[in-house]
């Protein structure tokens, strides 16, 4: 199967390829259950159905995700999304509610919102925070999580309706680079400055709050000392959880044709430092919670009675239980 950007940007070239039997765009990712259970019973590449929308099987009804946006105005160096997607759009906050309404009605406990730019959703003069107030007041979704923000997307206006429980206590800040010369390469709209304002705004309104991240490393010209100063900024951030990825270039993008591009070994060594750095993070962050009572979600049994599940701050818990708990919110005692 293919999925994602170069999916959509692709769709024929990826269809010829042996071994593909399903090429889904990233704008078709709600459908991709039913797509894979399709294809599963076909051999040539299959599309969904415009507009029409297949409900999940039951034992997989605990966390869904309701785009709210797409596209992008503001093109990063490195990022093909605005070729892809093309200018941002947003969708009618009557359409989104009732979409939240309907996963809630089929069961779903926590909904998340997505899109490529959620902080700048944007919709007949609703901006994200009149949707959020109206997906709370509109619907009764227990749990209700953000995908991505931006640190100037952030302000106390925003952070005041997390005073709803129901907000999950996480924000998505992507970093990127912890080096402002490489933030500015990539043409990333905020420095490391920027950066540490809002997380200090974020953790001064909301208890509890995991700041989960993206990092590239080995962006093109990205020197020892930059990449040094990068790892020393995400360890003063304390992320919950730093997703890593090695620079690939995207074509078409204006960093595939930047000089001093990193050696694939390089590459390597750096993505395995800030793997590490991330993973003493995480372990550091899921500590602090150790013995106290969180409300976790469960979503799926692992093994013969092991269950795992989340909470709203996004620490993976895992328990041992003859009992269903899939889709149960529940006050869990953490180790
Ligand atoms: S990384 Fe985000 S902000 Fe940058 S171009 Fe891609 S979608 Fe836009």
């Amino acid at each position: 199967m293919a999925t994602g950007c170069y999916a959509r940007r692709a769709r024929q070239e990826l269809t010829r390829i042996d071994g593909v039997n399903l090429v889904a765009g990233s704008n078709e990712n709600k459908h991709l259950l039913r797509l894979i259970s399709d294809a599963s019973h076909q051999e040539r590449p299959v599309a969904p159905d415009k507009g029409t929308r297949t409900p999940s099987p039951p034992a997989f009804r605990t966390r869904t995700f309701v785009k709210v946006q797409d596209g992008c105005d503001t093109p990063c160096s490195y990022c093909i999304v605005p070729l892809v997607r093309g200018r941002e759009t947003s969708l009618p906050a009557s359409e989104i509610i009732a979409e939240v309404g309907n996963r809630v009605a089929e069961g779903y406990q926590e909904v998340v919102l997505t899109g490529t730019k959620i902080g700048t959703y944007h919709n007949n003069g609703i901006d994200l925070k009149g949707l959020l107030e109206r997906i709370l007041a509109e619907t009764s979704v227990p749990r209700l999580r953000l995908s991505s923000l931006q640190p100037h997307e952030i302000s106390p206006d925003l952070l005041s309706l997390w005073a709803d429980d129901r907000l999950c206590p996480h924000f998505h800040l992507s970093l990127q680079s912890g080096s402002d010369p490489i933030l500015a390469r990539m043409r990333r709209r905020y420095d490391t400055t920027e950066y540490e304002q809002a997380v200090s705004l974020i953790r001064g309104s909301v208890p509890d709050v995991a700041i989960t991240t993206d990092i590239i490393v080995g962006f093109p010209g990205e020197t020892d000392e930059e990449f040094e100063e990068s790892c020393r900024f995400c360890q003063r951030m304390e992320f919950a959880r730093i997703h890593v990825f090695p620079f690939s270039a995207r074509s078409c993008t204006e960093a595939a044709q930047m000089p001093d591009q990193i050696d694939s070994r390089t590459k390597k060594i750096r993505t395995d430092t800030m793997l590490a750095l991330a993973e003493e993070s995480a372990r550091n962050f899921r500590q602090r919670f150790s013995g106290k009572t969180m409300t976790v979600l469960w979503e799926q049994r692992t093994g013969d009675y092991i269950w795992s599940g989340v909470t709203g701050n996004y620490i993976r818990v895992f328990t041992e239980s003859k009992e269903d708990l899939n889709n149960q919110l529940m006050p869990v005692k953490l180790a």
